[in-house]
């Protein structure tokens, strides 16, 4: 199983699931030039694209969602509220594939489940994608971690979190009052110590080994004050990788 999250921030994300030649899109927030790019760089043929799975409506996470499952010739998969949401920017795609929250299904080689996330979105999930040789899970736009998320990832031997910003630079930092309220909310984005506690926690009850860290914030966050902060609730338990807004993670394979 080959792991590679393309692209994450708020100017766009997408990341790569593969196994067995069938991969998986979650979020289509970059555009098809910018995917297939990158999936270059990793000797990936975009034919092996089979499914573009949607956490939420935001544009961040789907503003080329349409046209990505056109490029790719493939289904779109999210929540049906979350579909519903995205019906205007849809409309004339054929392969939408609503499904329930917490359903399971299949693509390929995969199982896939979600899970509700906390965000101001019409019916956010994080997913579970399963296969033979392990677990991987996402959650990104989160305003906390929940319990039920927290039993979902306890599940996955490595996990893309989100670590949006550093408390310290959003509450001194350019951003508006009302923004800085809605980013530190239950229904906002993940901080650094609240991904370091979550992922402190996954490797103390779950499986976790190998963790991501996603959605980082170009204003509030830094991506060495990320990784130096979640590791201090580590103790080297799990291996930590960035992820970048201009460019694709290291690649991994479970
Ligand atoms: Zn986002
Ligand atoms: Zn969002």
């Amino acid at each position: 199983m080959r792991i590679c999250v393309l692209g994450s921030g708020s100017g766009g994300n997408s990341t790569f699931i593969e196994r067995g030649g069938t991969a998986l899109l979650i979020d289509g927030g970059l555009s098809y030039l910018r995917i297939r790019q990158e999936l270059e760089t990793l000797g990936i043929e975009p034919r092996v694209v089979k499914a573009i799975l949607i956490t939420h409506e935001h544009g961040d996470h789907c503003s080329e969602a349409g046209s990505l499952a056109r490029r790719f010739r493939c289904p779109l998969y999210g929540t049906r509220r979350t579909l519903a949401a995205l019906r205007w920017s849809l409309s004339g795609l054929e392969e939408l594939r609503p499904f329930e929250l917490g359903q399971e299904f299949e693509i390929g080689d995969f199982r896939i489940a979600s899970f509700p996330i906390f965000h101001d979105a019409a019916e956010p999930c994080g997913y579970l994608i399963r296969s033979e040789e392990g677990t991987v899970g996402l959650a990104t736009d989160l305003g906390v971690v929940s319990r039920a998320a927290l039993e979902a990832l306890a599940t996955c031997d490595a996990v893309i979190l989100e670590a949006n910003h550093d408390l310290e630079m959003l509450k001194t930092g350019p951003y508006p009052w009302e923004l800085k309220q809605r980013i530190r909310s239950e229904v906002g984005h993940l901080s650094n110590d609240a991904c370091g506690e979550a992922l402190a926690e996954l490797t103390r009850s779950g499986r976790l080994r190998t963790a991501f860290l996603a959605h980082l914030s170009r204003t509030n966050n830094r991506p060495e004050l990320a990784l130096q902060t979640v590791q201090s609730y580590l103790d080297g338990r799990a291996e930590l990788h960035l992820t970048w807004q201009d460019r694709r993670s290291e690649l991994l394979i479970l």
